[in-house]
Order: structure tokens, then sequence, then C-alpha cells
């Protein structure tokens, strides 16, 4: 079992976005994904090799040396990877844990605390996150993105919290999702708080 991660970043911050938005949060960005959006804003994570590795041991020593409760594994796409030690560490050591996922790997066995699923129209997300996702957020990039979110929260088996977040480089998006919302009123806007505020 592979239980070293390669590591991009690693940081104590707020959670910028979504359901979560606004809370202390240490951040663990791994390395890799293929999922090839074209506007990502994370494109620095895309290689999955190269990268200081760590294991969960190890990930659990930085955590423990600030007061975060809450624990955001992110990427890249956390999920190419072996998810499970980690998982079961952090978690046996009383962290909440949440993932940020496209979904377009299998879930790890071990289930996280919480499920961002952000599913991505460049690859198609494997259909089990559907059944397990707790949070639905979809980046609106183009006005046909609408229908598309639309399509994924269908799929989605119960209803789920379900976000629409403007891409942050494209500048009509905003206006777009506060007009869909009015209309659309079961969606929320999500915004990534940390851009404005210039925090990681
Ligand atoms: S899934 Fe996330 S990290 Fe991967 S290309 Fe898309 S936005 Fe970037």
């Amino acid at each position: 079992m592979n239980s070293f991660y390669p590591i991009v970043e690693h940081f104590y911050t707020i959670q910028g976005e979504g359901y979560w938005a606004g809370t202390p949060a240490y951040f663990i960005r791994l390395g890799g994904c293929d999922v090839g959006c074209s506007w990502c804003d994370t494109r620095y994570s895309w290689r999955k090799e190269g990268w200081p590795t760590a294991s969960a041991e190890q990930m659990k020593e930085w955590i423990c040396r600030t007061p975060a409760r809450h624990v955001v594994l992110t990427g890249g796409e956390p999920t190419m990877h072996d998810l499970e030690p980690l998982i079961q560490t952090l978690q046996g050591a009383g962290y909440f844990i949440q993932i940020e996922t496209s979904g377009a790997y299998a879930p790890p066995s071990s289930r996280p605390n919480w499920i961002t699923f952000s599913p991505k129209r460049f690859k198609s997300p494997h259909p089990a996150w559907y059944a397990i996702a707790d949070e639905l957020k979809v980046v609106i990039h183009a006005p046909s993105d609408f229908q598309w979110a639309e399509t994924q929260r269908l799929q989605c088996q119960r209803a789920l919290p379900s976000f629409l977040q403007p891409d942050f480089y494209q500048q009509s998006a905003v206006k777009w999702i506060l007009e869909y919302v009015r209309e659309h009123p079961s969606w929320r806007l999500s915004l990534q708080w940390h851009r404005y505020l210039g925090i990681p």
C-alpha cells in the first residue's frame, strides 16, 4: 500500500468556498490531475510526480501543530491516490475530513466526513459519487454550464446543498449566477472568498 503522497502545498487558512466557507481549515493539496479543465486555476498541481512526499503520519504532525479541527484534502484530483490510509489516520486523530473531488476516480473505501463533489464536463465522474456526495459544486465558465449543472444535480440520489461558483477569471460569471439563482433558488452562489481576501 502506497502511503506516501505528493504534496504540492499545505497550509492552515479558512475554507473559502462552498458549504464550509469561513471555517478554519488545514489544506493539503496533493499533486496529480488528468481531468484537464480548460479554465483550471491550479494547473501547477496537475503533475503527479516530482513533488516532496509525506506519509499520513507526517501530515498528522503538521496539522497537530495548529488548532485546526477541519482538514481539506484537495488537489489536483486527490482521489487519484489511495486516500484510505490518510483518511483513517486523520479521522483516528479526531479530525473532520473534507475532500474536494471532481469524482473522476472511484471513491476511497474509507468515507470522509464530508464530500464536496465538483464534477467537471471534461471527464465523466465515477457514478458512485452521485450517491454519497454531501455537497454539489459546479463551476460556471459559460452560460451553457447551467444546463450541465442541472444534469449533474438530477443524477444525485438525494437533495444536496448545491452551489454554482463562478470561474474567477470569467468576469461575467457572477452576474450570470446571480440572475440564475434568483430564478432557481434551490441553487446557492459560492464565491472563492480566499481570492477576494488575498489569502491562500
Ligand atoms: S479537476 Fe480541478 S485540478 Fe483538475 S483540471 Fe479541473 S479544476 Fe483543475
